[in-house]
């Protein structure tokens, strides 16, 4: 049987399994379940470094000297992303607007989380340089790391041919290996997929779900209609690639974002199928994938579209249109300094809202199902990364020929 219905079997299990059981079995599902789900995930993120790191430097030695063809590949992908992210983002305003989550609801009561300070502009484009490399290493700071295999795959290709012929074939390899252990690790997939959701589930019942459910659907709305309007529009029209094609490609790696809410945990199999399944180039995956799982975060732009309205409405706040503007922008860059790591979100959400000067107690109501919400958007986030992947690669090929 196909490995995405495995995992699809499984997390469908999970739901039954889990809302049976409830919060009561909460205690034994996390001291046997769940760390067989921790396991298998650290399984995945130990690949992330070395995927990311030896293909990256591949990608880059394959452009030769072509620092034109680099620069024009991150601008496109650059934009892509910028444009796909404010999409979202509108997205969101949209289906809340229709919904209207969080009109007559009783606030009271509920105190807001402490929230650390969200980096700004300035903080990330320092951080992204690296300072030593094997400390990024260690931290898996994907874009420090990406800034140094950048550098890395440049300075083989301007060495002699006797010296970059040996490290190309070292990095060629190691890719290689990288992606055979992702496949190994793919094969207990169904298994961690079930142990990483089963306690979501029984601690995440109808009575905490239900009370905001309206904000649930609005996300859930969103994220389905930003994939099947916006994604499968972008990879049949610019990216050549059938939407069921696009779809069955990104299962995978869409199901373990699910259950992950990490994009970063899911990059490994997203890089090994856009290469695999969709049959796009290492070049562009290798460079495009681990860019867009660090900047590229529709899902969570849409959430905070979603969010902020819903905070408005419990508060009893009226939104003017500059207000939406201020959303749509501090937005899109919150949501580009947001990790890939589950609950980031909820952190950057608390800069939208400052913005806009929307009270933070706010957060307190989106945290308790933040959980729920990360699963929808993590999701989204790696699909439009596979999206935009898809649409240079296709650029790519075009230009080349
Ligand atoms: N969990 C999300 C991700 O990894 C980030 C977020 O919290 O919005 O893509």
């Amino acid at each position: 049987m196909n490995l995405s219905i495995q995992i699809l079997i499984a997390l469908i299990l999970s739901v039954g399994a889990g809302l049976a059981i409830g919060p009561e079995g909460l205690p034994f599902v996390n001291k046997w379940i769940a760390p067989v789900g921790t396991i298998f995930i650290n399984f995945i993120k130990m690949m992330i470094v070395p995927v990311v790191f030896c293909s990256l430097i591949v990608g880059v030695t394959s452009l030769g000297n072509d620092g034109k063809k680099l620069g024009r590949i991150s601008a496109k992908t650059i934009c892509l992303y910028l444009v796909t992210t404010a999409v979202a983002i509108i997205l969101g305003f949209a289906v809340a607007g229709i919904i209207q989550p969080g009109v007559g609801l009783d606030i009271a009561g509920k105190v807001a989380p402490k929230v650390k300070d969200a980096p700004n502009f300035m903080q990330v484009l320092v951080g992204m340089v690296p300072t030593n490399p094997f400390d990024s290493m260690v931290k898996a700071a994907i874009l420090p790391i990406i800034i140094f295999a950048l550098f890395v795959g440049a300075g083989i290709t301007q060495v002699d041919e006797r010296r970059s012929g040996v490290l190309i074939t070292f990095f060629d390899a190691a890719a290689e290996v990288c992606y055979k252990i992702i496949a190994m690790i793919m094969t207990i997939a169904p298994v961690g997929v079930f142990a990483l959701l089963l306690p979501v589930v029984c601690k995440n019942g109808p009575k905490v779900l239900l009370p905001l459910l309206s904000v649930i659907m609005c996300v859930a709305i969103g994220c389905a209609l930003q994939c099947i309007l916006v994604y499968s529009t972008l990879a049949s029209t610019l990216g050549g690639v059938n939407p069921m094609k696009f779809f069955s490609g990104m299962a995978e790696a869409m199901m373990l974002a699910f259950t992950t809410c990490s994009s970063a945990a899911a990059l490994p199999v997203n890089m090994k199928n856009c290469q695999e399944k969709l049959g796009l180039s290492r070049e562009v995956t290798s460079f495009v994938l681990p860019l867009g799982c660090t900047i590229n975060m529709d899902g969570t732009a849409l959430y905070m579209g979603v969010c902020s309205l819903f905070v408005a409405n419990a508060f009893g706040v009226n939104l003017t249109s500059s207000d939406m503007l201020m959303i749509i922008f501090t937005g899109t860059l919150a949501s580009i300094g947001t990790a890939g790591v589950p609950g980031a979100g909820l952190i950057m959400l608390a800069m939208v809202l400052q913005a806009v000067q929307l009270p933070m107690e706010g957060l307190a109501l989106v945290a308790g199902i933040d959980r729920v919400l990360d699963m929808f958007r993590t999701c989204v986030n790696i699909t439009g990364d596979g999206a935009v992947c898809c649409v240079v690669d296709k650029s790519e090929r075009k230009h080349a020929a």
